[in-house]
């Protein structure tokens, strides 16, 4: 492809919805600064693949999580859907 076309997207934005929530992965070359998880409370450093979560429609409610810190807390939620109770 070349002229007129443009390239628009993001190739590496890997974005996924599930049970109401919206997750982008961070490529490590686009994570310039420092996050604290809310699964683990840890820093997520520099330069480290993970994750970003919100719920959907709900993007000023973003978090940046490790991505095995998301998949644990997913898959609590989804154990506490199935049981029919809240999830905290
Ligand atoms: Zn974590």
């Amino acid at each position: 492809m070349g002229p007129p076309w443009r390239f628009r997207g993001e190739p590496l934005a890997l974005e996924w919805v599930a049970d109401g929530w919206h997750l982008r992965f961070v490529q490590p070359y686009r994570a310039t600064k420092v996050y604290r998880c809310p699964g683990c409370n840890q820093e997520i450093f520099p330069r480290t693949l993970h994750v970003v979560v919100w719920p959907e429609g709900e993007p000023s409610r973003r978090r940046h999580w490790h991505k095995a810190c998301w998949e644990r807390r997913f898959a609590e939620l989804r154990r506490a859907a199935r049981r029919g109770g809240q999830a905290t």
